[in-house]
């Protein structure tokens, strides 16, 4: 007897499971469900699951890629919105993985991952003073939300392997001086190592979304940059960028009446754009407005 699985995440699998379940696929919870083996294997691979890891999941779906965390000998808590797919996922994942059963190394919660209280949630099932890593196929309606709730949780997760939209994934990993350069890479900067570690075609979905994606990994910084007040840090840029074209100098006249002293004083050229500016330039400019206020 041949005993070897089709993977869920292959067009075959997943036909199968959607026909079989008379899965009606969810657009508004942006369900685009991985049927590329490569693809699911270069996350794996990207976010180097060892045989014991511990993984939060988000979005586990029809299970294309919990099956393969679970087969590398990962143990996943997944967070799930549709209440139509707790029930599939305990029949179509794998029933033993190794010496384990599924419901030992398999956990999921039906809530909004906006919501979750991560310490209380994950108490039980891991080890909270062991490294966890986050692994998913984002929906990509949450995308940017996502990656803030991840980022400000009470527990630090070891790394964040994440799907999304290819433009996104652009403005995270972009340096100073290019147009995706913005408020949310310097938000993601200043707490995280950003790295693209997959282009994907939209092919790699079924329904395919309308967008390209990519895989980024995030790491929390080993010396993050000291920001006195978050709070303020992020007004400062975000009024910084009000206006892209617009000189720094004429962008920050909505908070400060005499701009051009402070920028000069810390030798930024107050015709400068947006965009040119450091985040050690942005820490800088925004502790200095804020002794100034
Ligand atoms: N992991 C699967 C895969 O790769 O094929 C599915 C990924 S699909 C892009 C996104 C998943 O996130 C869907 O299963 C969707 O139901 C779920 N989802 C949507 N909004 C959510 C939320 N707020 N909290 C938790 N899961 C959510």
């Amino acid at each position: 007897m041949n005993n070897k699985r089709i993977p869920i995440g292959s067009k075959l699998g997943t036909q199968a499971i959607l026909n079989r379940y008379f899965v009606r696929v969810k657009k508004n919870l942006g369900q685009n469900f991985l049927i590329d083996q490569n693809v699911i294997q270069g996350i794996v691979s990207a976010s180097a699951i060892a045989p014991g890891d511990q993984v939060v999941e988000i979005g586990p779906g029809i299970g294309s890629l919990t099956e393969q965390l679970l087969l590398s000998g990962a143990k996943v808590f997944a967070y799930e919105l549709d209440s139509d797919l707790p029930q599939i996922l305990s029949e179509v994942l794998p029933q033993k993985i190794g010496d384990k059963t599924l419901d030992e190394v398999f956990k999921i919660k039906l809530e909004d991952v906006l919501k979750a209280d991560f310490k209380t949630d994950l108490a039980d099932f891991f080890d909270l003073d062991k490294p966890i890593k986050v692994v998913a196929n984002l929906p990509y309606y949450i995308t940017t939300p996502i990656i803030f709730t991840l980022a400000e949780s009470q527990i630090e997760f070891a790394s964040m392997t994440l799907m999304m939209q290819k433009e996104v994934a652009d403005r995270l990993v972009t340096d100073p001086g290019t147009k995706d350069y913005g408020p949310l890479t310097i938000a993601v900067q200043t707490k995280m190592d950003v790295e693209l570690a997959l282009n994907v075609s939209h092919e790699s979905f079924n329904p395919a979304p309308k967008v390209d994606s990519a895989v980024v990994v995030l790491r929390p910084l080993v010396n993050p940059p000291k920001i006195d007040n978050v709070a303020e840090f992020n007004r400062v840029v975000k009024m910084c960028f009000a206006q892209r074209r617009k000189t720094l100098n004429n962008n920050l006249k909505q908070l400060t009446k005499e701009p051009k002293a402070v920028l000069e004083e810390l030798n930024i050229n107050p015709s400068a754009r947006p965009e040119t500016l450091t985040i050690e330039q942005y820490i800088a400019l925004a502790k200095a407005l804020t002794i100034q206020r």
